[in-house]
This record gives structure tokens, sequence and C-alpha cells, in this order.
């Protein structure tokens, strides 16, 4: 579960960025990387939107902000949260 997190958050991280670089300079990275390959440039769209739902679905039990203490294990109760 730990990779899937990982590479969703890698995904969020890349389209949420790549949204900002279109509303700023009206520049899109996705499609100038694999503009060449445009099933592979949807595939890159399909995959950051699938991360965003799995991120919705496990967030509630990932995220030590929004569940506050309840979701923070005696053991780790002293760790800075992580994002
Ligand atoms: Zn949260």
């Amino acid at each position: 579960m730990k990779a899937v997190h990982a590479v969703s958050f890698a995904l969020v991280v890349v389209g949420a960025i790549n949204w900002g670089l279109v509303g700023l300079f009206n520049f899109n990275l996705v499609e100038l990387v694999f503009g060449a390959v445009p099933w592979l440039e949807r595939l890159i769209y399909v995959l950051v939107g699938a991360a965003g739902v799995v991120l919705i679905a496990t967030h509630k039990g990932d995220c030590t902000v929004c569940a506050g203490e309840r979701a923070v294990k005696p053991a780790e109760s002293t760790a800075e949260p992580t994002v």
C-alpha cells in the first residue's frame, strides 16, 4: 500500500504542477514530454486522475493532519506529522 500511495502522490503532484503551469503560462509539460505519443499523454492524464481517486479514497486513513490525534499511534505520537 505504501508503494501505491507513493506513486499516487507523485502522480498527483505532477498533475497539480502541470495544471499550475497551464494556468500560469499556458504551458503543458506533459504534452511537451509525451505529446509525440498521444496515447501515452492520455494515459498520463488517466493515471493522474486515478491517483487522485486513490488519494481521496485513502486520505482519511493516511492523513494525520485531517484525522488528528485519533490516527496517531502511541509509538508515533512524538514524531513530526508527515504530509
Ligand atoms: Zn488530510
